[in-house]
């Protein structure tokens, strides 16, 4: 089934597919790993949880990713153009 409502995704201030969202989904997952933040919690509670997780994970490395992703991709290009470019 298709629809042709969309979404638009962020984590903090980042769009959804950038460099900079995943390299902070990925710190939120690892930090769980070495049992920096709870964990996220099944329950609607639980989503208020990962909300909180996420949030201080932006708190602490937000400047991090932004200066992470701008050494991968100087030109702030979208993340296709540069897989494309490094062919
Ligand atoms: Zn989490």
């Amino acid at each position: 089934m298709m629809t042709s409502a969309r979404q638009s995704l962020h984590i903090g201030p980042f769009d959804g597919g950038s460099l900079e969202a995943q390299i902070i989904a990925m710190l939120h997952e690892l930090a769980h790993v070495v049992g920096a933040i709870p964990h996220d919690g099944l329950s609607p509670s639980g989503l208020n949880q990962s909300q909180a997780n996420t949030e201080l994970i932006l708190q602490h490395c937000k400047n991090a990713a932004k200066a992470s992703a701008k050494l991968v991709n100087p030109a702030g290009q979208a993340i296709g153009s540069v897989r494309a470019a490094a062919r």
